[in-house]
Formats: structure tokens, C-alpha cells, sequence
């Protein structure tokens, strides 16, 4: 056998939605384009350089939770007690040791926090108070409750307390983003950030980030900071991180399910991956996407709902990106 090291991949998504009636602009799609591009960028760089998987994914997600287009970090939405409650994972495919965040508002990066709690604890998920203390402990940059907040999901809060309902992340906010600067519908969209890596030694990683849901009860925390639901990572089979109704992806453990069809079932990912966004998701109203890679380096990121913005570099090659099916 010749060289059999792996291309080193990193792959993020931004949140999927319905195409924006009346359609954005090529100008305005080229900002999110440049956006993923920019946020690809860094990580593409240390895969190259040898650098883990692990890393590339905490790098990623922590450049899509200050970027003030995506929703996770600064701009959270708010609980229905007009707080901010934030939830961040992260697994190591080589290890299967993982760590996440639930309800934190004081975490600049909530991603580094979920990282803390996987190397600095014997726990695999904090919560609140005592995930922030953990982090405030070892550092990590804390913020004021309100360095969060925006006017514009405050005035999101108060639309969808007057429509009475809770609304997924981004759902709710073309209720006041009307704005046009955005490809995928601001009324349909979800907006958890995430990523998923290989690197040259063939290990794999994902991570996902999330404000959770406008309006949604304090304490309630969705599929990203639970591990098989909402993130999962094993060598064996693929690193997956998704995007949608959270609920319903922790009802159908969504992220491991792919990885146990691809174990027991002999599935490829692309096959296991369809199935769990196309197939069980739907069967119990489950909206929205995921990103998956395994270890050979096979990419997929199917979603059920007209976008997805989302994108990946492969060392030495453009990075691409994408918006619509
Ligand atoms: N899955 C996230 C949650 O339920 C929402 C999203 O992806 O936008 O908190």
C-alpha cells in the first residue's frame, strides 16, 4: 500500500432553512458565502499544518460564535424570562471522551467551556452555574449577561411572546430581521452552529453551539450539548453535528444513529446520513440538517429543508460553500 494517510477535512454548517422569499440578492449570499469562507479558513490552515481534529473543530465553532451572522455566542436569542441560556458540545472521535454546556449566559465561547468540562472534569455535561464557575476557574473569557443580547432579539422575544409560542432559534427572527441581507427565510431558519474534522492521523471530531430557542422555558436545553442527539464522534464510524427541531433529534438520538447504522447496518454515510435527515427525522416532524464525515475522508450534509448554509475545505484545495440544495 502506498501512502494511506487521510486528506485532513473540516466541514462547518451555520443553520438550515427555507429559501427567503423574493429572493436575496447575489450580494447579499456573498456575504455568507465569505463569512463561511473566512471562518473555514483558520482551521483548513492547522489541519495542514498537522494540527487534530479536536482542535480544528473548537477553532471553528469558536469563529461561527463570534460571527454575528450565525446564532450562537454573541447575539443569543432570548428564554421567555429574557434571559440568555446557551449549550455547547464537543466529542473526541479517537478517544470517545466528550464535554458540554448547558443554560450558561456568563461563557463568552461556550464551546470552550464544553472543552473544559471533557479535560479538566471526570463529567461529560455542566450546567449553569456550575459549568460557568468551572470556567471562570480555569480561565476562560466571561462576559456580562447582556453582552449577549441585541435589540433586535429582544424585539424577537417580544413578537413571539406575543404570538405566544416558542420558536426555534432563528425561526422567529425575521419576525424582526427583515432585513435583506439574508439568503435562507429568517422565519423558518435554525440556527445551531457546528463542525466536524479529519485530520492527517485519521482521527475524528465534531462540535456544536447553539442560543437554543427564542422564548423557549428557562432550563429547557435542546440537542446540542447532548451527546448522540445533537453531536458524536467515533473513529470507527463518522464525526456528525446537526441543525433543527431539537427535540426531535434527541427523540431519535440523531447523531449516533448514524453511527450505528453505518456499525451494525453496514451503512455508508452517505446511505446512514439520508436515512436519519430524510427518513426518521420527518416520520416525527423533524426539521433541518446535519454535517458528517467519516474516517476515509466521505463528506455528507444532507438536510430536509430548502438550505443549509454550510460548507468545507480539504487540506490543499478551495474551500466551498453552499447555501441552497
Ligand atoms: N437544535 C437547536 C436546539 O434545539 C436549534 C437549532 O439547530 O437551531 O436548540
Amino acid at each position: 500500500m502506498m501512502n494511506s494517510r487521510p486528506t485532513p477535512l473540516i466541514a462547518i454548517h451555520g443553520g438550515a432553512g427555507t429559501i427567503r422569499a423574493g429572493a436575496a440578492d447575489a450580494g447579499q449570499e456573498h456575504e455568507y458565502h465569505a463569512a463561511l469562507r473566512d471562518i473555514l479558513t483558520p482551521p483548513q490552515r492547522l489541519l495542514a499544518d498537522g494540527g487534530s481534529a479536536l482542535d480544528a473543530v473548537c477553532l471553528a465553532v469558536e469563529l461561527l460564535e463570534d460571527c454575528p451572522l450565525f446564532n450562537a455566542g454573541h447575539g443569543a436569542v432570548f428564554t421567555h424570562d429574557e434571559t440568555h441560556e446557551l449549550d455547547a458540545s464537543v466529542m473526541d472521535g479517537a478517544t470517545l471522551r466528550a464535554g458540554a454546556v448547558g443554560c450558561v449566559s456568563r461563557v463568552r465561547r461556550p464551546v470552550r467551556a464544553a472543552r473544559a468540562v471533557m479535560e479538566h472534569t471526570e463529567h461529560v455535561l455542566l450546567v449553569g452555574a456550575g459549568a460557568e464557575a468551572l470556567a471562570e476557574r480555569l480561565g476562560l473569557e466571561m462576559v456580562s449577561r447582556d453582552y449577549f443580547s441585541t435589540d433586535a432579539r429582544r424585539e424577537q422575544l417580544r413578537r413571539a411572546l406575543a404570538a405566544d409560542q416558542a420558536l426555534l432559534d432563528h425561526d422567529a427572527a425575521s419576525l424582526v430581521f427583515r432585513s435583506p441581507t439574508a439568503p435562507l427565510d429568517e422565519d423558518r431558519k435554525l440556527g445551531t452552529v457546528g463542525a466536524v474534522a479529519l485530520d492527517a492521523r485519521g482521527n475524528l471530531a465534531a462540535a456544536t453551539s447553539t442560543g437554543g430557542m427564542t422564548n423557549k422555558q428557562p432550563g429547557r436545553i435542546g440537542d446540542s450539548p447532548v451527546i448522540g442527539a445533537g453531536t458524536y464522534a467515533d473513529n470507527r464510524t463518522a464525526a456528525v453535528s446537526c441543525t433543527g427541531t431539537g427535540e426531535m433529534f434527541m427523540r431519535v438520538a440523531a447523531a449516533h444513529d448514524i453511527c450505528a447504522r453505518m456499525a451494525y447496518g453496514g451503512l455508508s454515510l452517505e446511505q446512514a446520513a439520508r436515512q436519519v435527515v430524510m427518513e426518521v427525522l420527518p416520520a416525527i416532524g423533524g426539521r433541518g440538517g446535519l454535517i458528517a464525515v467519516d474516517a476515509q475522508g466521505n463528506l455528507s450534509m444532507p438536510f430536509n429543508t430548502e438550505g443549509m448554509y454550510r460548507g468545507f475545505a480539504r487540506a490543499g484545495e478551495a474551500p466551498r460553500t453552499a447555501i441552497f440544495g
